[in-house]
């Protein structure tokens, strides 16, 4: 049994599917997924989603490429949001310097946000990060000051080697998506074999980014997560089996389904 700890099955390409969508994925034997909100309107669509299958989940949150667009009174929504039962994480939150759509002192004040609300409702974070290795670690490091043990998962991770031991010393998870199969990855796959078995996860990010067979198809769906698993547990010298149970376990604990 696999756990697909980030979607976008919200996104409105699915709208006319989404019940095939999660058929296919529990087929695949990807029975929980946590689908991932990028703004208010998103993260509210996210919570009626995870309200109407067995094993989705929700996160809420403003995602920095949207901080931009968001209203004086989208924060106290999400901080709404947050409480809700279905409810298993907030974001997705980060930086990126890749798209110039939010400005960054924007997008690290809505960070440090997302960071203290995850801390209050004792509820771990989900980061993006594209382009701002160093900026992020300087953040997180304060919140983990400031904090203590920080709950968190850098997902879809395509750091070094460094960057992902800082990570784990800062007590967080990291997830591999897709691109761990993609043939110029090699690099991300030395990664991949270092991190402790207990700070692993498994994602999608469908609709972005299909792993190997399937790469270039679009959209990714949860029901490719197999694929992705396949490669990680061949990295660590596990079976299939062996790296589902390990990364569920993982995702049950880090999001509270235990
Ligand atoms: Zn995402």
């Amino acid at each position: 049994m696999l756990f697909d700890t980030h979607t976008h099955i919200d996104q409105a390409e699915f709208d006319a599917c989404r019940p095939e969508i999660v058929q296919r994925a529990r087929a695949a034997g990807v029975t929980q997924l946590i689908a991932v909100g990028c703004s208010v309107a998103e993260s509210e669509k996210c919570l009626a989603i995870a309200r109407e299958y067995t094993g989705v989940y929700a996160a809420v949150g403003i995602q920095p490429n949207y901080v931009a667009q968001a209203q004086a009174s989208d924060w106290s929504r999400i901080e709404q949001l947050a409480g809700e039962p279905g409810v298993v994480a907030i974001g997705e939150t980060g930086l990126d310097r890749y798209w110039d759509h939010t400005p960054f002192p924007d997008q690290q004040d809505y960070f440090e946000r997302h960071i203290q609300l995850a801390a209050k409702r004792e509820l771990p974070f989900i980061v993006h990060m594209r382009d701002c290795e160093a900026e992020i670690l300087e953040m997180l490091r304060a919140a983990h000051q400031q904090c203590g043990k920080l709950q968190g998962v850098m997902h879809s991770f395509t750091g070094d080697a460094t960057l992902a031991a800082a990570c784990v010393e800062l007590d967080l998870h990291i997830s591999f998506a897709g691109m761990l199969t993609f043939k110029n990855a090699a690099p991300l796959r030395d990664c991949a074999r270092i991190i402790p078995l207990d700070r692993l996860l498994i994602e999608t990010d469908s609709p972005y980014l299909s792993p190997v067979p399937v790469r270039g198809k679009r959209p990714n769906e949860p029901s490719y997560l197999p694929h992705t698993a396949a490669c990680l547990a061949e990295l660590r010298g596990l079976s299939l089996e062996q790296l589902a149970q390990q990364t569920t376990a993982n995702a049950e604990r880090l999001f509270g389904l235990q």
